[in-house]
């Protein structure tokens, strides 16, 4: 067995016995989920035919529809859109707002400054991308108060009568903030609906799934989005995204990923379903998994002496476990030495690279299965101050607690620690 530096191993044995009563307060997170899964499955009456690839336009392929009715269960919602045709995430986020936006509408964001990667979907008035500004569609956002909480009066200044989507993500995304819990996205919920009734409030749930007993769209929530290769996709989807929620917003983001009149009934699955029915039904476990690794890492650079989000006894709601390195330096090998535990391209050495759809050259650990599926273990942050580094997933515990403590030893093998 590997062995670490004498105080990494002690850090080990302290944590280990600091983060049990959380890891068995997790694992009832799971069990719950786990049936909620499956009683989903029973109910759709999900047999092994509905794994069959299709092939052409697909019509009338039952796996493609009692898959949408799976997720539409699972999630509480009316309706809902899973598909290997999302490309990534944020092509999902991105067809939802793009079906239901309209010239003229206004997207508010509450909860400040979205995901890296959606400010090019935005855009800028004349940028000639075909970004949401471009169409003609005005974005606004409210910066989050000095607390981390919702600036209701900027709020309540930026709506406007052609307010038509309120955005909030749940998770921290790249930004040193708490995420959402979904109790607190069913309040903005409520009091977003009070302000103006007829708006759409749509969520970014993204690393979120199965982290909690429920779901934003079980509490108001119109519309919400979310990755494959990450949460619901258990580690097995090979890539795709899903949307669901109110039934017509669901078939406006149909028509908006195929064409307006065909939206849902068409596209061949080509083989993908099976590892899109047995990821979910891994979901809840796997997420485990990786919420596990997060609290014991958390810990863990507790004791090394770096600032951690969220601390290893706080509530979660999302896979990340935020570290803040005091210098570029060791950031680096901090991903660097997540890398080195990784089963897949554990001979490769990440380097700063500029990502497309990134502002600043990003750093990130993917030795993955799943190319950039950041249920997987991984790592990854974009070098500028102050230096955090974004830890998430593992697709078992002990895996988890190898990166870190290669992490950790890497920082010690290079004085950094
Ligand atoms: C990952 C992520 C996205 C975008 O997903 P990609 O697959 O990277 O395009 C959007 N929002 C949040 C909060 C995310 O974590």
């Amino acid at each position: 067995m590997k062995t670490f530096d004498a105080r990494i191993e002690a850090w080990k044995k302290k944590a280990e016995a600091l983060v049990r009563p959380r890891i068995d307060g997790i694992d009832e997170i799971v069990e719950y989920n786990q049936w909620k899964v499956i009683e989903a499955f029973r109910a759709c009456k999900v047999s092994d035919y509905h794994f069959n690839p299709s092939t052409g336009y697909a019509y009338n392929d039952r796996g493609r529809e009692v898959l949408d009715e799976l997720y539409a269960r699972v999630f509480g919602a009316e309706a809902a859109l899973v598909r290997p045709h999302f490309a990534s995430g944020t092509h999902t986020i991105s067809t939802a707002l793009f079906g239901i936006l309209r010239p003229g509408d206004e997207l508010l964001y509450i909860t400040g400054s979205p995901y890296d990667t959606l400010h090019k979907v935005i855009g800028k008035s004349g940028d000639g991308t075909g970004s949401l500004a471009d169409f003609g569609i005005g974005y606004k956002e409210a910066a989050l108060l000095e607390n981390g909480g919702i600036d209701w009066e900027k709020v309540r200044r930026q709506i406007s009568p052609a307010t038509r989507v309120i955005g909030i993500q749940r998770s921290r995304g790249y930004a040193w903030r708490s995420p959402f819990t979904v109790d607190e996205i069913a309040g903005m919920t409520r009091i977003v609906k009070e302000m103006c009734p007829g708006v759409v409030v749509f969520v970014d749930n993204c690393y979120g799934e199965f982290t909690e007993k429920t779901e934003p769209t079980e509490f108001g929530v119109d519309l919400m989005a979310g990755s494959l290769i990450k949460n619901p996709g258990g580690g097995l989807a090979e890539t795709g995204g899903y949307i669901c929620g109110r039934k017509d917003l669901v078939e406006l983001a149909a028509y908006r990923l195929t064409a307006p009149g065909i939206g849902a009934e068409v596209g061949a699955m080509l083989g993908t379903t099976r590892g899109i029915y047995q990821g979910l039904y891994m979901a809840p476990t796997i997420v485990g998994q990786a919420v596990k690794g997060s609290i014991f890492a958390a810990a863990m650079f507790d004791f090394a002496g770096f600032a951690s989000s969220p601390a290893w006894n706080a509530p979660r709601t999302d896979l990340i476990q935020a570290i803040v390195f005091d210098r570029a330096e060791q950031l680096i090998a901090f991903v660097q030495g997540i890398q080195l535990a990784a089963a897949v391209d554990s001979h490769v050495v990440p380097e700063p690279w500029d990502m497309p759809g990134y502002e600043h050259p990003v750093i990130m650990a993917a030795g993955t299965f799943i190319q950039g599926g950041s249920l997987e273990l991984s790592a990854d942050a974009p070098i500028r101050e102050p230096y955090i580094g974004y830890l998430q997933g593992g697709l078992t515990y002990a895996h988890v607690k190898y990166g870190v403590l290669n992490a950790l030893q890497n920082l010690f093998d290079r004085n950094l620690l």
